[in-house]
């Protein structure tokens, strides 16, 4: 009997998305469990994991022979090893190395596990189900709690030579006096257009100025403050935006460089604020960018469902086992 359906597997900080999907892209059955209540004991979470995943086969009416393998993304996921390694947001895979995929096979008694990192695995949920169809040269941008990316080249994503490829987050945008980044570096691009970098640019600003926002009169800002105030019409949180999608911007005019995109595409939370985005990245994009790319690339957001995209774009890896 031929395996038609593949389980999709969206490893986040606080929870884990299970869906079984067919080949068009429907998502049969899904479940969540948490991520977080393991701490370090990776084992007792990939167990875990593996009575959700077989749950979810169940509840979509199927059985492990009609399964052709499950794809995983997870932070710090690397593909060739398959081994989840230093993840900050993690606690069971913080300090050390996790034989992930190794682990789960065994979980689920021998059913193929395929591991990369979410913004990997995003890239590869666009171009077999979303707004990269069709596309071959493409780089994914994940704006979240930070800035992952996956860059495609040729219908191939790009793992380098120890798997770890794709890390534009954390490319350097301000050289001196750069903010610190969970990396450990300063100046790094995450460190300013995550959602945790909104947040922090509206912070600073209010600090440094006497200029009236709404937002001064919120405790703890998070970007989703600064975009409803925006939306408001805050000058202090439209600028906030201004700023960030013109870092973007001037970063994607280098990442073209690199790899010659027919598109950037972007994906997460924090790219629902497109309406502030958009216009301050293609201007950045387009006046930085070599003369021989101006106009040429697009820059498109991600028309996946939001809670169908994580477990999708896992999923995708799996068809290739
Ligand atoms: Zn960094």
């Amino acid at each position: 009997m031929p395996k038609e359906f593949v389980v999709g597997v969206d490893v986040g900080g606080q929870t884990t998305k299970i869906g079984v999907v067919d080949a068009r892209g429907d998502v049969l059955s899904q479940t969540v469990i948490r991520s977080d209540t393991f701490c370090t004991d990776a084992e007792a979470y990939i167990n875990a994991l593996a009575a959700a995943i077989k749950e979810c086969i169940t509840l979509a009416g199927k059985t492990d022979e009609d399964i052709r393998g499950i794809g995983v993304g997870a932070p710090n996921g690397n593909y060739y090893t398959g081994e989840v390694a230093f993840a900050p947001n993690l606690a069971w895979a913080a300090t050390g190395s996790v034989p992930f995929a190794k682990l789960l096979t065994e979980a689920l008694g021998g059913l193929p596990v395929s591991l990369t990192n979410d913004a990997n695995a995003a890239a590869m949920g666009e171009m077999a189900y979303g707004a990269a169809r069709g596309m071959k040269d493409f780089i994914m941008i994940t704006l979240g709690t930070g800035v992952g990316s996956g860059i495609v080249i040729d219908g191939k994503v790009v793992y380098g030579h120890d798997g770890f490829a794709g890390e534009l987050g954390h490319v350097t945008v301000v050289r001196n006096n750069g903010r610190a980044c969970g990396c450990g570096r300063t100046g790094c691009l995450e460190a300013y257009c995550s959602a945790i970098g909104v947040a922090r640019t509206a912070r600073e600003w209010l600090d440094s100025t006497d200029e009236p926002s709404q937002l001064r009169d919120v405790e703890s800002i998070t970007s989703k403050d600064v975009f409803d105030a925006a939306k408001a019409g805050d000058k202090l949180a439209l600028r906030v935006f201004e700023y960030t999608g013109t870092i973007l911007g001037r970063a994607f005019a280098d990442f073209i460089a690199f790899s010659a995109p027919e598109a950037i595409v972007l994906f997460g939370g924090l790219a629902r604020a497109k309406e502030f985005l958009y216009e301050p990245m293609v201007k950045a994009m387009n006046e930085n960018v070599l003369k021989i790319w101006k106009d040429k690339v697009e820059i498109v957001f991600s028309q996946l469902k939001e809670s169908d995209a994580a477990i999708l774009g896992a999923s995708a890896l799996a068809w290739e086992l």
